[in-house]
């Protein structure tokens, strides 16, 4: 039998921010174990104090705490370091609570129970995105009033800047690439999330939800009428942004 090494990611750092100490040990030692350096806090103050003292790639972030809402802890971690990863952990599964969360600048969400296995392969996927380096980029494409400059990841309506959660960006931009297709919910959930995935593809329905509601409001938020993109929903397909 081989031995199993573990790869070195002890560059990546991931704060586990988690009031439930057997969970807590867990998600530490798992981190651990599996190459990554952790670090641990109980409470949302400590969190705070703890991300502005040592820089982390990721955070892992429990809601319920015992000092603060982790939606707070969220929006302050998002507001400080706009590049971190924060991934959700919640037991909290009405949908109203994963789109607060998504909208308090979390990238991603994971319901309790979770194992292990998933955690890390999230861990990977999204560090890989956040890290990699953007092969082939192609010019900005124009939809209507809005352009979409993936190289300079910027989102414009009329010229003023659309604010998009990074999946928001990235699912607007896997159907920018494929105007007037249908692109499968598997496809997506492939090249916005990672190529291995196999679990519930409800994340790209909350996603989708926030994403057309920023381009509504921001629409909104212009003077006189806006042409923007429709993106149509294929039931028990995915979805096909319209030319
Ligand atoms: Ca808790």
């Amino acid at each position: 039998m081989g031995t199993l090494v573990a790869p070195d990611r002890s560059h990546q750092r991931v704060l586990v921010i988690e009031d439930d100490a057997t969970i807590g040990h867990h998600l530490e030692a798992g981190l651990r174990g599996n190459g990554y350096t952790p670090a641990w806090s109980r409470t949302g103050t400590s969190a705070l104090a703890e991300a502005a003292r040592t820089r982390y790639d990721a955070v892992l972030l429990d809601l319920g705490l015992p000092d603060t809402d982790g939606l707070d802890v969220a929006r302050a971690l998002r507001a400080r370091f706009p590049n971190l990863l924060i991934v959700i952990l919640t037991a909290r599964t009405e949908d109203i609570d994963i789109i607060a969360g998504l909208d308090a600048g979390a990238d991603d969400y994971l319901v309790k129970p979770f194992t292990l296995t998933v955690l890390l392969a999230r861990l990977r996927a999204h560090l890989r995105r956040h890290t990699g380096t953007s092969s082939a980029a192609p010019g900005p494409v124009r939809l209507g009033d809005l352009v979409l400059d993936t190289t300079a990841r910027r989102c414009t309506l009329r010229d003023s800047e659309v604010l998009l959660r990074p999946k928001e960006f990235d699912l607007l931009a896997v159907l920018a690439r494929h105007p007037g297709e249908a692109v499968s919910r598997e496809t997506l959930m492939a090249q916005v999330w990672d190529e291995n995935w196999f679990g519930s593809t409800k994340t790209l329905d909350v996603t989708m939800a926030a994403l057309r509601r920023r381009l509504a409001h921001a629409s909104d938020a212009l003077p006189g009428p806006c042409t923007l993109p429709e993106i149509t929903t294929l039931r028990g397909h995915g979805y096909r942004l319209e030319r």
